[in-house]
């Protein structure tokens, strides 16, 4: 016997519906549903302020997260809701099925779906042939619910009093754990007589499962295959979780941990890592530290560009473009560049030398690595090396560290994103050493073509291949680079500008960007150059350009706040206004009046930031024999004062100094800047000229620096750091240069149009420096090499 009942409508014609991912909503059932998404909030509180009925349908496809793209079952449930609580755990709505509908048509989508529906009523049958089915069911179910701990025994009592087919199919459906999509077909069937055969096969498969379950727990040798076993464990581990009371969540949590590894390219046996971490994690409790520490773990696999690179576009003259448009001169080492670039494109597997660009700061290197990445394309990328002590800053902690972290090389290609970056290596002469072990020779696997293709970061514990990677150092100074690391690089040396490039740079690039960045109009300001000179003589002290750059900001910044306040004109920054905006100059070029009182010499001493100038001062007042040094000198500069104090005391009499002078007078010697520290013996010859400047009463040549160590003999010997002192002293508008004669290769560093500039003087003894400094510049000994 058959009858269809004709749909009546007892709801409403249209209603809200949320979307679910898990499982199909049966009639009769109550079921808790764990809401996200804020638009379903929206959703549940139109509806409790209504008839508090809502159609809940499954998705159809379970990984789609867009919501505008999601489509649902057609076939869904009438649901009333019973309760909606928000809690910390997350947001729980409990509703009750009441019957099955059909969604005939999403008439909105803002800000959630409304739908048209019509309820579907089951289409019944009775008799014998459906009684005997259910009694089949009965004790289907009956040994299901033996065979599983999670199914309470009251089920089979629950199931016993529904005495209606269709019903009993529904209740049954709802407690066993079915693919979601079996349980989709089970509410799409309304034929009651086909849904409780479609049960049937379920409650038969599943018992089946079961008891395989209870064979392997019994560890019975089976022939099970893998994936079937597999699948079996997973099930159990489900279950005994939630008897822990886990939430579902976290396992949703590893299935889309798992799902999102799966589409990501891994290589081989990160993959193999990989899985297995996952499979450690599922046994894990989600409260527990370790769980957290594997979930860092497996994330940073997930973020680590394992296989994925950028495309190289090397096109030469292309790379050429580039580095002119941002590079003002450095021709030698933009050809140097490019032939680099060259040899790579040519023969990319040729793994040439590491470029290390080395110069004081300001100079330009890190722009010069950005502009090298440009050209081929790649991601950059840059870090710093100062004050690196310990090895596993470059090669990560191991996991058993809390808090550790893969190393800086990692944590670098995590950032850049792909694994061929240009990977700028700053401050490598800054590496330390300790302890902790050494840096140095981490990097030298990561520099080491032969070896970076299996750099090993401690925290990964897999090999990382760096061999795609292009590094690039950079250094301000070459000495304390350690020599296994410096035989790997080519050296590119910027040494830094002259008043007129830094000029022009400024006009070039500087002053252009730092208007743009301060959201000011190019056409509204105007830098004349003698303002710009004003600033590299009054306010920066410098071989690069990073404080130039800065003074030039602060003038911008100043200017945004008067067109923020309403200015309207156009802004022409000259020498004569530029206090207004950077204040009194910091440094005074006052090389001419110090210079003239006796007593007073110009050294030149090697800084961090390049080089620079620095005055001996000597006086002289009554007291008893003893010098007085200040300027925070170090114990060798110390040193170097009383030898010059008694060279010129032996030698006083050739010095037509008067033999008695140190007799009744105390000498002072002092360094300006008094607050920065000075030491080194090249400022020997610097104090013993100084000193003669005072005792004989004769003021030196304006325009004169020098530098040399001195003996108690009197013999000038060599010293470091030329280079950068002779570029500072050009710097500062000094004309004649006194070096020790050992000194004179180094000037094949530096380049012509600074050396026709200057005149050298070459001295093996003081008597040579004493004559140059005092006598009018009759015969130059030695002029430009
Ligand atoms: P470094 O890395 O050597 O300390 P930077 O690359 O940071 O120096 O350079 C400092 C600033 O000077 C940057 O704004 C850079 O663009 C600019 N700069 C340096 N050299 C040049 C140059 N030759 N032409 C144009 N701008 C330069």
């Amino acid at each position: 016997m058959e009858k269809t009942d004709k749909p009546e409508l007892n709801y409403p014609e249209i209603m809200p519906v949320l979307p679910v991912r898990d499982t199909a909503i049966f009639p009769m059932i109550i079921v808790p549903l764990m809401i996200k998404d804020d638009d379903n909030i929206n959703l549940i509180d139109d509806a409790l302020k209504g008839d508090k009925l809502i159609i809940v349908a499954m998705v159809k496809d379970k990984k789609k997260k867009d919501k505008d793209l999601i489509k649902t079952y057609k076939i869904a449930t009438i649901c009333k809701i019973i309760k909606f609580t928000s809690e910390k755990e997350g947001r729980v709505l409990a509703v009750q099925g009441l019957s099955r509908a059909n969604i005939d048509e999403i008439i909105s989508e803002h800000p959630y779906k409304q739908a048209r529906i019509t309820e579907l009523k089951n289409i019944e049958h009775s008799g014998k042939e459906i009684d005997s089915q259910m009694t089949d069911i009965w004790i289907l179910f009956k040994q299901i619910v033996n065979l599983s701990p999670h199914l309470a025994n009251e089920l089979v009592k629950i199931s016993l009093h529904i005495d209606q087919p269709g019903p009993l199919a529904d209740m049954i459906t709802s407690t066993l754990k079915l693919d979601r999509k079996k349980k989709q077909e089970m509410l799409e069937t309304l034929d009651v007589k086909k849904r409780l055969e479609k049960l049937n096969l379920f409650l038969n498969e599943e018992i089946q499962f079961k008891s395989m379950g209870k064979e392997l727990q019994e560890e019975v040798e089976m022939g099970l295959d893998q994936s079937k076993r597999e699948y079996y464990l997973k099930e159990q581990l489900k279950t005994i979780k939630e008897k822990l009371g886990m939430d579902q969540s976290e396992i949703s949590e590893i299935e889309e941990l798992q799902e999102k590894f799966d589409e990501k390219d891994l290589p081989k046996d990160a993959r193999k890592v990989v899985n297995k971490e996952l499979k450690r994690l599922s046994k894990m409790q989600p409260i527990s530290p370790e769980y957290t520490v594997s979930r860092t773990y497996l994330d940073w696999f997930f973020d680590l560009p394992w296989l994925d690179s950028t495309d190289d576009m090397l096109d030469i003259k292309q790379a050429e473009k580039i580095l002119h448009q941002h590079h003002y001169n450095l021709e030698k080492i933009k050809q140097r560049i490019l032939e680099y670039l060259s040899v790579r494109k040519l023969n990319p597997a040729h793994k040439g030398p590491i470029l290390c660009f080395t110069g004081p700061p300001g100079t330009g290197k890190t722009s010069l690595g950005r502009s090298i990445a440009e050209a081929l394309g790649r991601k950059f990328i840059r870090i710093s090396l100062g004050g690196v002590r310990d090895e596993a800053e470059i090669r990560g902690h191991r996991r058993t560290y809390v808090g550790a972290l893969p190393g800086r090389i990692i944590q670098g290609l995590k950032k850049a994103g792909s694994n061929n970056p240009v990977f700028m290596l700053d401050e490598i002469d800054k590496l330390g050493t300790d302890f902790r072990g050494d840096p140095a020779s981490a990097l030298l696997e990561v520099l080491d073509p032969e070896q970076n293709f299996s750099f090993a970061d401690h925290y990964l514990e897999l090999e990382f291949d760096l061999s795609k990677v292009m590094f690039i150092t950079t250094a301000n100074q070459l000495d304390p680079i350690p020599s296994p690391l410096l035989d790997r690089m080519e050296v590119l040396e910027l040494v830094g500008y002259t008043e007129d490039e830094k000029i022009n740079i400024a006009t070039r690039f500087l002053i252009k960007r730092q208007i743009i960045e301060h959201g000011l109009a190019i056409k509204k300001v105007l830098f004349r150059k003698s303002a710009i000179r004003k600033i590299i003589r009054g306010y920066t002290r410098e071989a690069g350009l990073r404080n130039m750059e800065r003074e030039i900001g602060s003038v911008c910044r100043g200017l945004a706040r008067r067109v923020a306040e309403g200015a309207k004109d156009k802004f022409i920054i000259t020498d004569k206004n530029i206090h207004e905006f950077l204040g009194n100059p910091k440094f005074t070029s006052d090389l001419q009046t110090r210079t003239s009182i006796p007593g007073v010499a110009i050294g030149m001493a090697w800084t961090a930031s390049g080089g620079d100038i620095l005055f001996v001062e000597a006086t002289m007042m009554p007291g008893q024999k003893s010098l007085v040094l200040t300027g925070q000198l170090g114990e060798i500069m110390k040193e170097s004062a009383q030898t010059a104090l008694s060279y010129i005391r032996s030698n006083a009499k050739h010095l037509n100094i008067s033999d008695d002078f140190y007799q009744n007078h105390d000498l002072h010697i002092h360094v300006p800047a008094g607050a920065i520290p000075k030491d080194g013996p090249s400022a020997g010859i610097t104090i013993l000229t100084a000193l003669t400047s005072l005792l004989t009463s004769r003021s030196i040549k304006p325009q004169l620096s020098m530098t040399g160590e001195v003996t108690l003999r009197g013999a000038v010997l060599p010293v470091g750091g030329v280079k950068e002192k002779v570029l500072a002293a050009n710097r500062y508008g000094i004309k004649h240069i006194i070096l020790p004669h050992d000194n004179r290769r180094d000037l094949d560093d530096i380049p012509d149009k600074i050396k026709k500039q200057l005149n050298f003087y070459f001295v093996k003894q003081m008597d040579e420096v004493l004559k140059i400094a005092f006598n009018p510049i009759k015969k130059k000994l030695c002029k430009k090499t």
